[in-house]
């Protein structure tokens, strides 16, 4: 199986950029991201307060079943057989995701999970961890990043465009609260794995960061 992994910081593009480069190759596009919100989902749901209550926040993920199915308008993210897609994309879940990813027991179920999906089929997996921990092996690795006004910037650009009612400011704060909760957390941290490609797409538009790292992927494949 040809595994790709791609890690970066929030906004950074991974998984729009994941998912036309899957299409493309004709590989399955897993969003690690959206697990962790589905789990984040299910414990505001039922009440828990995951900073605060972590083994009761560890258990409720261990009784959930996550399932991600591909389909043209992106990936849908089924949470114990219900569509949650359009529910794990507020602020509020974000937030949650960031929290309930810094739990390590947690951490441990999704990644294994994760590692059974990336061993089926020929995979493009987005996440912070891909390259570090859930596929070490991973044929090629990318680091993809850019500067947090600038990924705050398409983050708000895509919220507006959903009708969200925030602010610039808002986002931006947001943004920098995750980078700094996914850098400085003990389980796993958001770092480029040594034998990683970082890729800076601050001054790069959809199409050229595409480009860019189809191409780092079609070299590795040709060889
Ligand atoms: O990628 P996305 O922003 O949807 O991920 C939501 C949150 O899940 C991130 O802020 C991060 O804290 C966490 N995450 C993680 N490891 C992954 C994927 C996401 O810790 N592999």
């Amino acid at each position: 199986m040809f595994k790709v992994a791609i890690d970066g910081p929030s906004g950074a593009g991974k998984s729009t950029i994941s998912k036309v480069i899957a299409g493309r190759l004709g590989f399955t596009y897993i969003d690690t991201g959206a697990m962790y919100r589905a789990a984040a989902l299910f414990c505001v749901r039922k009440c828990v307060d995951i900073k605060n209550e972590p083994e009761k926040a560890t258990e409720l993920v261990k009784s959930i079943t996550i399932d991600l199915k591909n389909s043209e308008n992106g990936t849908i993210v089924f949470l114990n057989g219900e569509n949650v897609t359009d529910l794990i994309r507020t602020p509020e879940i974000s937030l949650g995701a960031s929290n309930v990813s810094a739990i390590p027991e947690v951490r441990v179920v999704l990644v294994e999970k994760q590692r059974e999906m990336g061993n089926r089929v020929n995979v493009i997996m987005d996440g912070r961890d891909i390259g570090t921990c859930v596929l070490p092996d991973a044929d090629v690795k990318i680091f993809l990043t850019a500067s947090s006004e600038a990924r705050a910037k398409r983050r708000y650009a895509e919220l507006c465009e959903k009708g969200e009612k925030v602010t610039f400011d808002e986002v931006l704060a947001d943004m920098k609260k995750r980078d700094h909760n996914d850098s400085t957390r003990k389980a796993s941290p958001l770092k480029p794995a040594e034998d990683s490609i970082t890729i800076d797409t601050t001054e790069l538009d959809f199409n050229e960061s595409v480009n860019v790292i189809y191409n780092t992927i079609c070299e590795r494949l040709e060889k």
